[in-house]
């Protein structure tokens, strides 16, 4: 979706126009937003950015929709969860995201999480575990933390091989091209 766009491009997409806003209408299943999350994802990777994709839903309506932009940005707080949130709270006007789900390809790391718990977000759906970075279950779980003031229910393993095997490919062609 945004393969091709400018950086700083509104946080808009057209399935948030107001003229979608019908009952039912634009709504996606989870499974269909982590298709979108997936398709993010591989838009990562012709910027040379590890294929993580995130997609924010609202009534069940895609809000937002990114992939990591680390190497892109030359940002290390540029994960694809991070700029959706962002874009999610600018489609919506309000930093709370309690009625938001975020769908991401890869379970979210440390930062993404505490991202996650400090926008209230009301649901976290994940593909692949991430038992080298992951914080929602893999090494810690910060969406499920009673020290913290806000729990983030989690959905893991939506169209999880499809997420794994991306970055599967990802890192053995990077390794190819670095022998
Ligand atoms: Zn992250």
């Amino acid at each position: 979706m945004s393969t091709s766009a400018p950086i700083d491009r509104p946080g808009r997409p057209p399935s948030a126009d107001p003229g979608n806003r019908a009952p039912g209408v634009g709504v996606v299943t989870h499974e269909e937003a982590m298709d979108l999350a997936l398709a993010e994802a591989a838009a990562a990777v012709e910027h040379g950015d590890v294929p993580v994709g995130a997609v924010a839903l609202h009534d069940g309506r895609v809000i937002a929709s990114r992939h990591n932009e680390r190497e892109r940005r030359s940002d290390p707080t540029a994960h694809a969860e991070l700029l959706a949130l962002a874009d999610a709270a600018s489609a919506l006007g309000t930093w709370r995201l309690s009625e938001v789900t975020l769908v991401v390809t890869l379970e979210p790391c440390p930062m993404c999480a505490g991202g996650l718990v400090a926008a209230r977000v009301g649901q976290l759906v994940f593909g692949a575990a991430d038992l080298k970075a992951g914080a929602c279950g893999s090494l810690y779980n910060l969406c499920a933390d009673p020290r913290l003031n806000h729990e983030v229910p989690i959905t893991a393993g939506v169209r999880a091989a499809e997420a794994s095997g991306q970055l599967k490919a990802f890192f053995e062609a990077r390794r190819r091209s670095a022998d």
